[in-house]
């Protein structure tokens, strides 16, 4: 190998293990939402909401909380969430969904996240650590993040999601991430 590409790429070694063991000692975290944020799971509800489940009930949850290998993981939102990893950060899932059934689905994940909370009041948890960011889709998500001092970022939902609810990219001067539908 030559000298020179001998050298940077030491450089570059060094520098990235200086980077990955600062972060790491200051534990530093970057939280997601699930639905339409690091997933399209429109299929899940619409399973659910077949099933005969009153919604929102118990049983309605553990039928969309079982059905995550019908989701589909959105490019942009996975991709930077495995950025962040790489750089050393911790990634956190936090959904307003219930638990109710959520243990595989939670354990599918864990590739990327080792955690992930069922949480409707994602501020407490945003607030009780040291979150650089936090990515979602819905208004909620915003105006969660920003109460607790995060800085939030919109995913765009996808086109074809059914949910339609408090959704307005932008409302907030909040950055809206490109390509993230
Ligand atoms: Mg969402």
């Amino acid at each position: 190998m030559k000298r020179r590409v001998k050298i940077t790429l030491l450089s570059v070694v060094c520098i990235y293990a200086v980077v990955l063991t600062s972060v790491n000692i200051r534990d530093l975290k970057v939280g997601f939402d699930y639905d339409d944020t690091l997933v399209f799971s429109t299929p899940s509800f619409r399973v659910a909401n077949k099933s005969g489940e009153r919604p929102y009930s118990e049983e309605y949850w553990r039928v969309v909380n079982s059905s995550f290998h019908l989701d589909k993981k959105k490019l942009v939102p996975v991709t930077i969430a495995l950025v962040y990893k790489a750089l050393g950060y911790d990634a956190v899932i936090i959904t307003s969904r219930q638990g109710y059934g959520g243990e595989e689905l939670k354990k599918n994940w864990k590739w990327l996240a080792r955690e992930f909370y069922f949480e409707r009041n994602k501020s407490s948890i945003l607030e009780k650590e040291r979150f650089v960011a936090y990515f979602g889709d819905s208004d909620s998500d915003i105006t969660e993040a920003r109460e607790a001092g995060v800085r939030p970022i919109r995913v765009k939902r996808s086109p074809k999601s059914d949910n339609k609810r408090k959704y307005h990219p932008g409302q907030y001067q909040e950055f809206v991430l490109p390509f993230s539908d």
